[in-house]
This record gives C-alpha cells, sequence and structure tokens, in this order.
C-alpha cells in the first residue's frame, strides 16, 4: 500500500563533476525501476547540475536541509524557494547531524517543517535516540518528542519520517530488524494519534543508519519500514543501486 522510498544523503561529499559523475552511474543502473521512489539529496552546490543530469530519470532531487524564511538578511542560509527552484522536490530537517554538531533544536526544526510544507516540499523529519538514551531506557519519550515537536501544528499529511537511531549512524552498527520496526510501529502509532489511521497507514517511515546491500532485505522485509535512509553507501552507484533494487 505504501510505495518505498530508497534515499541517499550525500552529506558533505561530492563535487560538482564528481556528483555529475555518479548520477550518470546511478541512472543507467535504476532505470528499469517503476515500483519504488528513487531519491538522491547532494549537498547545495551540486543540486543544480544533478537536477539537469536527472531531467526525465525516474530518480527524484531533495536537499539536507533549509533556512524557514522566504529571502533576506541571512547569511550563509538556502531557502525553500531557492530548492524549488533548482528541481528539489524532498527536503531532509533536523538530521542527527544538524542537532548534534549544529545545535538544531525541535523548535528550530519545527519552522523549518512548516515552512517546507507551505512552500511545496516533502519534508522528511530525522528523528532519532543517542545510544545513552536508549542505554537508559528513553528511546521512545525521545522520538516521541522529536516527533510532536517536529510536527507541530502542520496541517499538511505530505510529509516522510526518517528513524535514525544516531548509534547506528556511519558507524557500521546497524539497528536489527525487530529493533527498527519496534520503533517505527510505535511512531505509526504516534502519527495515528496526531492525525488519523488513515495519516498513520499512509506516511511512510524510512530506516536510516548504516544500511548496506547487505541488509536492506532484511530490513525493508519489516511491516513498518517503508524505505530507508542511506549515508554511506549512498556515495557509490554500485552499493546504492542494489539497495534500491533489493528484494
Ligand atoms: P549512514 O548514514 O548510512 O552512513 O549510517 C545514514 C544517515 O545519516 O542518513
Amino acid at each position: 500500500m505504501r510505495r518505498l522510498l530508497i534515499a541517499g544523503n550525500w552529506k558533505m561529499h561530492k563535487t560538482v563533476g564528481e556528483a555529475i559523475e555518479l548520477v550518470r552511474e546511478l541512472k543507467n543502473l535504476v532505470s528499469d525501476v517503476t515500483d519504488r521512489d528513487i531519491l538522491v539529496c547532494p549537498p547545495f552546490t551540486a543540486l543544480y547540475p544533478v537536477s539537469q543530469e536527472l531531467r526525465g530519470s525516474n530518480i527524484d532531487l531533495g536537499a539536507q536541509n533549509m533556512f524557514y524564511e522566504l529571502e533576506g538578511a541571512f547569511t550563509g542560509e538556502i531557502s525553500p524557494l531557492m530548492l524549488k527552484d533548482v528541481g528539489c522536490s524532498y527536503v531532509i530537517l533536523g538530521h542527527s547531524e544538524r542537532r548534534h554538531i549544529f545545535g538544531e533544536t525541535d523548535e528550530l526544526i519545527n519552522k523549518k517543517v512548516l515552512s517546507a510544507l507551505e512552500n511545496g516540499l516533502i519534508p522528511i523529519l530525522c528523528v532519532g535516540e543517542t545510544l545513552e538514551d536508549r542505554e537508559s531506557g528513553k528511546t521512545k519519550e525521545v522520538v516521541e518528542r522529536q516527533i510532536k515537536e517536529g510536527l507541530k501544528g502542520i496541517s499538511s499529511e505530505e510529509f516522510v519520517i526518517a528513524y535514525e537511531p544516531v548509534w547506528a549512524i556511519g558507524t557500521g552498527r546497524t539497528a536489527t530488524p525487530e529493533q527498527a520496526q519496534e520503533v517505527h510501529e510505535f511512531i505509526r502509532s504516534i502519527i495515528e494519534g496526531m492525525f488519523s489511521k488513515n495519516v498513520a497507514d499512509r506516511v511512510r517511515i524510512l530506516y536510516g543508519g548504516s544500511v548496506k546491500p547487505n541488509n536492506a532485505a532484511d530490513l525493508l522485509a519489516m511491516p513498518d519500514i517503508d524505505g530507508a535512509l542511506v549515508g554511506g553507501a549512498s556515495l557509490k552507484a554500485d552499493s546504492f543501486s542494489k539497495i534500491v533494487k533489493f528484494d
């Protein structure tokens, strides 16, 4: 019922030349895929050239962050209108690296989510507990707060959630399919409480954190895992296309 979404988060990797090379290769490898959505999220500097390269392909374009204002004196920031202008349809918001390295709060992330929706971008709201949270039994409490605060006041239901346990990101340590499923099911129940059963049934909840070609199938077999947000393994066309084409 929910269409799978396999998204690549390139983080701070790839020059323009490298980005074009990667999507050229990727386009060919996944051109026969029709039953799932594919997304790449390059750094800001590569968005426009990548969007040109993706024209007419089955790969969508997203950004990794944005500011919530539309224009003005905000040195160093990028607005949702600018992202739309270069062909983005999605934007990753509240990634744990934004929260932990750049100090983004639930309140700021919520402003970004509202602005993305108002301006026709689909936000991918990232949530997830740290190792300390998990070991002290706070996983659900933390995830619930991040979801409720992040989605506060929204009137559109066109959003995606990514559950990314912080201890699994870039560490090679993946949540087991059962650990991930437990949190995904919990997230869906929060969405049902905030919105409706209908919205909860439709919302896509991606898993992120060391997704690789050899573990994607087991994770994606779980009933509440509707896709993946892939970091490291999205930087090579070969490994990302294998994740896209898992079966
Ligand atoms: P990873 O990153 O796949 O390299 O663990 C995932 C993410 O941070 O989105």
